[in-house]
């Protein structure tokens, strides 16, 4: 484990057990349609290089890059797309792979958009969700785990850009936001 990690809230072996049965039902429900799976970056990213791999149809995949966070832990709740997509969602069955959902702002934003531009199905699936952190009403077709009210990194998810190279879900120990605060407060 790192040494920043205060405890491991998912393991590697229970995030690609689900992710296994997730690909899965995508396989059954997808079967020949040809989805358009968008991952959002960058926190989807190994959520989304696990998943595809274990979908058996065809699917094309693009990726889009939005910001609803700065630096540290708070949500500005502004949405800025920093990536657009290079594919046309117009009568597409499209999926869009999340990291995790917490506020709702970001995917609420998202959703709309894809909608907008005649997407002709729109499905949310998220590997984590945080229904407690929800200020918008949206509810993920498919959730892989649910997780606490906390701050969590790995697997995808940063914290200040660090441990998204990380195989689990974990909670930093306390002293990393501190030193952080402290640092900035020096600014
Ligand atoms: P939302 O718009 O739902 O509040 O937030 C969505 C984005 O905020 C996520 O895709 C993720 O990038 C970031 N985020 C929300 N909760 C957490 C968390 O606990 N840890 C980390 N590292 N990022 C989070
Ligand atoms: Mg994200
Ligand atoms: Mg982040």
């Amino acid at each position: 484990m790192h040494d920043d990690i205060e405890h491991i809230l998912i393991s590697e072996e229970e995030i690609q057990t689900k992710i296994k049965e997730m690909g899965k039902a995508i396989s059954e429900e997808y079967d020949s349609r040809f989805p358009l799976v968008i991952g959002v970056l960058k926190g989807a990213l190994p959520f989304m290089a696990d998943i595809i791999k274990r979908v058996e149809t065809h699917l094309e995949i693009d990726f889009m890059d939005v910001s609803s966070y700065g630096k540290g832990t708070v949500s500005s709740g502004e949405v800025k797309i920093i990536k657009d997509l290079d594919t046309t969602v117009e009568g597409r069955d499209v999926i869009i792979l999340e990291d995790i959902i917490d506020s709702g702002i970001t995917l609420n934003y998202l959703i709309s958009l894809i909608k907008h531009r005649g997407a002709k199905s729109v499905k949310i699936i998220t590997l984590l969700d945080k229904p407690d952190g929800r200020k918008v009403d949206l509810v993920p077709d498919v959730a892989g785990f649910i997780v606490p009210d906390a701050f969590v990194v790995g697997y995808g998810l940063d914290f200040a850009e660090r441990y998204r190279n990380l195989p689990y879900i974990g909670v930093l120990k306390p002293k990393i936001y501190n030193n952080e605060a402290a640092a900035s407060e020096t600014l």
